[in-house]
């Protein structure tokens, strides 16, 4: 049982500069990938699966279902010791979060990709999937939920965020940092997500769930479009510690009385939100009005969560439990 399967599904990591158009486009195989790296080792343990070659701004929650199905039937394979889903960066955070609520074995999941493309001088994609492919190899990774390792560190799907456009550690878990490394051959945890939830919803999706963000001066149209459209969940990228602006407060209610779930998260980079303040938009008004509290989720993952839970036809208390952290 030591075998990794790596699922290629684009990114820059699998991209070149295109003389013609002037950008990075993909290019580069999953075969090209695996064939570099068994020049750089003992990589004969690696299955390659090509799911797509798209960079991740294509990637849709029916490609995250998928991919579930995909990764729960290699990790129930006896050899079968971990897999990699190889992605763009930009919505990597959202698969590995997809993942880790819905797919159900405890064998290490890793995500990774790149920041540099192939034709950039310091190209980060074969280190990122050595990495990779070393945390799937260790039995420290098992039960540890979904993982994401760019950089040589470890971080947890559940607490992981792009922060950069750029730079080469750009997955950062903000409040309490990465779970472990990669020290050249060693996989080392240096702490486990007490609040680590693994939540094995059925993978299945409706996708009539939205995130807005909420600004000084925003007006009722979003919520009215939502509402008016047949939106089934909103979730609502909150100021601060949880709390909108009081105009908004007629169309929540109309939302919540129509049946739309609605979930409060925070704008902020870290923290929870709370239900501290009572004042008209408030998070306590909001509550008081039905609304859910989101924990520390961002916004991005709250909305995959709130997706999953009514997909799953969970009801408002079993919502309000499955948000509770
Ligand atoms: N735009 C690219 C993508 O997400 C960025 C990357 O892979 O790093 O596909």
């Amino acid at each position: 049982m030591n075998k990794v399967v790596l699922i290629f599904t684009g990114g820059t990591i699998a991209m070149k500069v295109d003389q013609s158009s002037g950008g990075a486009i993909p290019t580069l195989t999953s075969d090209d990938l695996i064939n570099t790296l068994s020049g750089l080792g003992d990589f004969n343990n690696l299955i390659a699966h090509e799911y797509s070659s798209m960079p991740s701004p294509f990637i849709t929650p029916n490609n995250m279902r998928e991919l579930a199905d995909i990764v729960e039937d290699y990790l129930s394979k006896d050899d079968i010791k971990g897999v990699t889903v190889v992605h763009g960066t930009d919505v990597l955070e959202e698969t590995a979060f997809y993942l880790n609520s819905t797919v159900k074995s405890n064998k290490p999941i890793v995500l990774t990709g790149s920041m540099k493309n192939a034709s950039e001088l310091g190209y980060d994609g074969l280190t990122n999937l050595v990495s990779s492919v070393k945390v799937c190899l260790s039995d420290e990774s098992i039960g540890r939920g979904v993982l994401v390792v760019m950089n040589d560190t470890i971080n947890s799907s559940y607490e992981v965020t792009k922060t950069h456009t750029l730079s080469l550690d750009t997955f950062k878990s903000i409040e309490f940092g990465p779970l472990g490394i990669i020290d050249q051959d060693e996989v080392i945890y240096y702490r486990n997500v007490s609040h680590f939830k693994k939540f094995s919803l059925d993978n299945k999706i409706n996708n009539q769930t939205h995130l807005v963000k909420i600004y000084a001066g925003i007006s009722n149209d979003y919520l009215e479009h939502l509402i008016n459209t047949g939106a089934k969940g909103i979730v609502l990228e909150a100021l601060g510690r949880g709390n909108v602006p009081p105009n908004l407060i007629t169309s929540i209610d109309k939302a919540v009385k129509a049946g739309i779930h609605i979930v409060l998260v925070s704008r902020c980079f870290a923290g929870r939100v709370l239900d501290t303040y009572a004042y008209p938009g408030g998070g306590k008004d909001l509550t008081n009005h039905g609304c859910i509290l989101g924990g520390s989720l961002n916004g991005q993952k709250a909305r995959i969560l709130l997706m999953l839970a009514i997909s799953n036809n969970l009801n408002h208390n079993e919502i309000k439990k499955l948000f509770k952290i």
